[in-house]
C-alpha cells in the first residue's frame, strides 16, 4: 500500500541524541542500513548508509517489459543535516531514483489519469 509521504514522525524515538539517530516512520528496520555513528566523527558519503522502506512489488506482467517484476521502495540518506526522501523503482538493470517531493504530484496526476479511464461495466455507450 502506498501511502502519502509525512514530514513528521509522531512517535517519539527513545534516546534521540539528534536527527542522524532519527527513523522515518516509513522506515523498515529489517533494510534499513543507515548508520549514524559511522558520522560521529563528521559526515561520510560512504558509510552513512540509508533508511529504506519495505519494498512494494510491481507486477509488471502485462506492461510488455522484458522484465516481469520490478520493486519500488522509499530511501533516505544517513547524514547529519536532513536529506531529502527519493522514490527509487527497479525493473531489471534499470533503477530510477526521484526525490519524493516531486514523485507524489506526479503519481497523484498519473493516478487521477488512470481512475479516469477506469469506466465502470457497462458505462460505455
Ligand atoms: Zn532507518
Amino acid at each position: 500500500m502506498i501511502r502519502t509521504q509525512e514530514h513528521n514522525d509522531p512517535q517519539p524515538q527513545p534516546a534521540q541524541t539528534g536527527r542522524a539517530d532519527r527513523h522515518p516512520a516509513w522506515c523498515d528496520r529489517t533494510r534499513c542500513t543507515a548508520d549514524p555513528a559511522s558520522q560521529a566523527d563528521g559526515f561520510r558519503s560512504d558509510a552513512g548508509g540509508e533508511h529504506r522502506s519495505a519494498p512494494i512489488p510491481l507486477n509488471l506482467t502485462t506492461a510488455m517489459l522484458p522484465v516481469r517484476d520490478g520493486t519500488a521502495w522509499l530511501s533516505e540518506a544517513c547524514a547529519p543535516w536532513p536529506c531529502a526522501v527519493f522514490l527509487r523503482v527497479q525493473v531489471g538493470d534499470v533503477e530510477l531514483s526521484m526525490s519524493a517531493d516531486y514523485a507524489a504530484p506526479l503519481f497523484d496526476a498519473l493516478s487521477a489519469l488512470l481512475a479516469s479511464a477506469a469506466t465502470p461495466e457497462g458505462a460505455n455507450r
